[in-house]
């Protein structure tokens, strides 16, 4: 999956320094992140060097031994010949998806920062704490710490068959699991029920957690759960939320692990028959 790609842990323990010459530096324009896309589908991101002068990046996290800082001025404009700015949500379809997940995982510190600048609770500008990753009102005290949104992702098992899914309304039309956001006041069992049912009529029981995945993009861990339809397996699904849904056999699921997504691996681990019982 994404986050055990080959740039390794990412190192996130927060620290308090100021960005050098070469240091690597997440630039990003509203969706579009400034970087270099080699022949080959490879993304480098600028260095610090390379950009305008006088600016104060903000530490971010540290990968494959380079240290990686937010650009937080406005965005200026591409610094060199071979740069420009691309869609930050359409490059984990890249060949290359080894930067991805510091990708995905800066952007989630991006939109973070941004929406953060001022105190939702007395309107005072924040500031940055210099011990840990978080905001803190000077007026009030309020305490901000980056926000991360409980998601799950169903594997709903009907003996030898998966329930696969379509999205409705989406650009991403490939098969899908039941997946949706925990609301306040729910136990994770009980999302998975209520998404479930909610998106596809059925009844669950017997969940059991797999694995879990950061999925930056949208501010999320996503939690990986399979269960077992209970009673009736006759599908009714919310034409809101899916386009389609239905039980597909084990042997011959219409769906290719990329490598990335939890999703993807889920419905790979089911095919293989090593889903956990
Ligand atoms: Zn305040």
């Amino acid at each position: 999956m994404l986050q055990d790609l080959n740039y390794g842990r990412l190192e996130n323990e927060f620290r308090n320094i100021t960005a050098k010459e070469e240091d690597r530096i997440f630039c990003f324009d509203k969706g579009n992140i400034l970087l270099k896309r080699e022949a080959d589908d490879t993304l480098t991101l600028p260095k610090l060097r390379q950009m305008p002068e006088g600016a104060a990046p903000r530490y971010l996290f540290r990968m494959q031994g380079e240290n990686y800082f937010l650009w937080t001025d406005a965005a200026p404009a591409v610094p060199e010949a071979g740069y420009d700015y691309e869609p930050a949500r359409q490059l984990r379809q890249l060949k290359s998806k080894d930067i991805c997940y510091g990708i995905m995982t800066g952007w989630h510190l991006y939109n973070w920062y941004r929406v953060n600048r001022i105190c939702g609770c007395c309107g005072t500008e924040t500031v940055h704490d210099d011990k840990e990753r978080m905001l803190r009102c000077p007026n009030c005290g309020n305490m901000i710490f980056p926000r991360i949104s409980p998601a799950v992702i169903v594997g709903v098992t009907n003996g030898e068959r998966l329930l696969l899914s379509k999205y409705a309304g989406r650009a991403y039309t490939h098969f899908s699991l039941i997946a949706g956001y925990t609301e306040i006041g729910e136990t994770l069992e009980q999302t998975v029920q209520r998404e479930v049912m909610e998106e596809a009529g059925l009844k669950v029981k017997n969940i059991r957690y797999y694995k879990s995945q950061p999925w930056g993009v949208d501010g999320n861990i996503l939690m990986g759960f399979y269960c077992d339809v209970d009673g009736s397996d006759e599908i009714h699904i919310d034409e809101n939320e899916l386009a389609m849904a239905d039980w597909y056999p084990r042997n011959a699921l219409p769906a290719q692990d990329d490598g990335i997504s939890l999703t993807r691996e889920m419905i790979r681990v089911f095919g293989e028959g090593k889903e956990p019982r």
